[in-house]
């Protein structure tokens, strides 16, 4: 049978908008010392808006982007549907794309009129050894916008800045845990300029950029070699793996089916205060059985 105090934290974190799916993960919640979160979507709200687009060689700043959105078109990516939304305001009408392809944590790729396109990370820009000098994309970085990259039969062909909002919520939820003794932690796949600003803004000393969806998993083992006891707190299909990887694994009720069946608790409400919360009622519940 389960403990009468159980049952009542468990009836009362629902009431709070906190879901147990799994009562082990819920019991060793009490022990966490460290939180990994992911930042696009947990952190920040995830609705990117478009706010620059610099086009680079001789490409036409207007046609770059009717090629840019024809090819996000196809992607669910966060990024892709806001510059989908930004093209669609501007009467941008989309065209057809041939052999399209996403590329996980990377970008995306097709042709578009016949003509291979690509929007990518500054990362994968580097990979193809393909990087762009231009000091207007450098302000834009510098701005802490996220940069994805147009090219156009393997060229650069603009650069396309957009801006996440980081939700009021998260700060508080950073400075609680601190004061609970918890390490908080912050790992995406944006670049290291976005991820130095939203970690500073939110006062976050451990940070993680950079990193592609299969290596997550492996930032959540690294934590936990250093002797953590690992919460990972997350939104996508990315972050799946490292749910489970993790001692507790914590997911957005507003994320993908696949991360809230990945973990062992979900924030109804998606508000990231609801993570100390919820520690802090394992550490009541348990406390009053042993
Ligand atoms: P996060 O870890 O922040 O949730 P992802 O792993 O989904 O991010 O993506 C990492 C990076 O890959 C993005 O910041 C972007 O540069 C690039 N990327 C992924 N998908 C797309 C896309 N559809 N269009 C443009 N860029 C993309
Ligand atoms: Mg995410």
């Amino acid at each position: 049978a389960v403990p009468l105090v159980i049952a009542r934290s468990t009836a009362l974190a629902a009431a709070k908008g906190i879901l147990i799916r799994d009562r082990i993960g819920f019991e060793k919640a009490r022990e966490v010392t460290a939180v990994v979160f992911d930042k696009t979507g947990t952190l920040t709200k995830g609705v990117f808006e478009v706010t620059d687009l610099v086009a680079l060689g001789s490409m036409d700043p207007e046609e770059a982007l009717a090629i840019a959105a024809s090819l996000e078109g196809r992607s669910e990516h966060p990024i892709a549907q806001s510059i989908v939304r930004y093209a669609k305001s501007r009467g941008v009408k989309l065209r057809p794309v041939e052999d399209f392809r996403a590329m996980p944590g990377k970008g995306v790729v097709g042709r578009v009129n016949g003509i291979e396109a690509m929007v990518v990370s500054p990362g994968y820009l580097k990979e193809a050894g393909l990087e762009v000098s231009d000091g207007r994309v450098d302000t834009l970085v510098r701005q802490g916008k996220t940069v994805v990259f147009l090219l156009v039969n393997r060229r650069p062909a603009a650069a396309i800045a957009l801006s996440d909002v980081i939700r009021e919520e998260s700060r508080e939820a950073i400075a609680t845990l601190k004061k609970m003794g918890i390490k908080p932690i912050m790992l995406t796949g944006d670049n290291r300029r976005v991820a130095e600003w939203v970690a500073k803004e939110l006062g976050i000393d451990e940070f993680y950029a950079e990193v592609l969806p299969h290596e997550k998993v492996e930032v959540v083992r690294q934590v936990r070699s250093k002797g953590h006891i690992v919460a990972m707190v997350g939104d996508g299909v990315n972050d799946a793996p490292a749910l489970i990887e993790a001692d507790v694994g914590i997911a957005i009720g507003a994320g993908t089916d696949i991360a809230i069946e990945s973990a062992d608790i979900v924030l109804v409400k998606n508000d990231p205060r609801d993570v100390p919360v919820a520690i802090e009622l394992s550490r009541k519940t348990y406390r009053k059985v042993v």
